[in-house]
């Protein structure tokens, strides 16, 4: 069995979600344009490092959705996420504050550790390379709004990069953040993860698997106004067994109620 960080991360968010989307095989339906232009953002970003055109490659990837009826994030367009996304890949490498050598090698680096007999985890690291001449592990983020930088030590909280730094073992660790907003910026954070924190993210990992194995799911969301994460949640309309919000939510994969894809990983 195999498990990888959106698993757990799932399952820690609330054991019910993790039911409906990994056992029940509901997915969300691919129709938030800044998801899909995360993805054509991070073509574009392994073609600047292959030393291609990143911004015809971009514009390729994310013509692609072009015309598509997607949910586009408060006054965005098609468009206007293009032009900023340009303008991001043009400040990235005016920056040139990140190298990453052999980049068919470092990039999208797939990463297993063996959890016992049975159980695998696996992650796909964006890329391992040199943030300011330093060795690190790196992350891209594309948001419309910065990240918060305070307090000093937020980021070594971030628990996927505890994650990635666990299963690699490398201490060093970066996040390049692509703000979207009218004039863009590029964040460069970095932190280091202590051996402490990878011993315990390991414990959560075995911890986690084994409350998956013995079948607990109970909801456990939190109902507090105003973080209550059920009214984000994708999952809604099962919770509240609202067919209409399920309809404009998910889809199901085929096939998913013979359960033999839960050996395939997904994220
Ligand atoms: S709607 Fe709430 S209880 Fe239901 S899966 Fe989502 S977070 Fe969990």
């Amino acid at each position: 069995m195999r498990y990888s960080y959106t698993q757990i991360s799932q399952y820690l968010t609330c054991p019910r979600r993790y039911r409906h989307r990994y056992l029940d095989g509901w997915r969300e339906k691919d129709t938030r344009a800044a998801m899909l232009f995360g993805r054509a953002f991070e073509s574009a970003l392994a073609a600047f490092f292959r030393r291609e055109d990143s911004a015809a490659v971009l514009f390729r990837e994310w013509s692609g959705c072009r015309g598509q009826d997607l949910q586009y994030p408060k006054g965005d367009t098609w468009d206007r996420m293009l032009q900023q996304g340009i303008q991001l890949l043009e400040r990235f490498c005016q920056d040139g504050r990140v190298r990453i050598r052999q980049p068919q090698r470092n990039l999208q680096v797939k990463v297993t550790r063996s959890i016992s007999p049975n159980h695998e985890f696996v992650a796909y690291i964006d890329a391992i390379g040199y943030l300011d001449g330093r060795h690190c592990l790196l992350e891209w983020k594309t948001t419309s709004s910065r990240y918060p930088e305070e307090p000093e030590g937020l980021l070594a909280l971030d628990p996927q990069l505890v994650c990635y730094s666990w299963i690699t073992g490398i201490a060093e660790v970066a996040q390049v953040v692509f703000v979207r907003k009218r004039l863009v910026e590029v964040q460069y954070l970095r932190t280091s993860i202590t051996d402490g924190q990878r011993q315990e993210f390991g414990q959560l990992v075995e911890d986690t698997i084994h409350r998956i194995e013995s079948a607990q799911f109970l909801p456990h969301s939190g109902i507090r106004f105003p973080q209550n994460p059920c009214s984000t949640c994708p999952y809604i309309g099962l919770c509240l067994g609202r067919r209409d919000l399920v309809d404009a939510a998910l889809v199901r994969r085929p096939g998913a109620e013979d359960l033999g894809w839960l050996d395939e990983l997904t994220y």
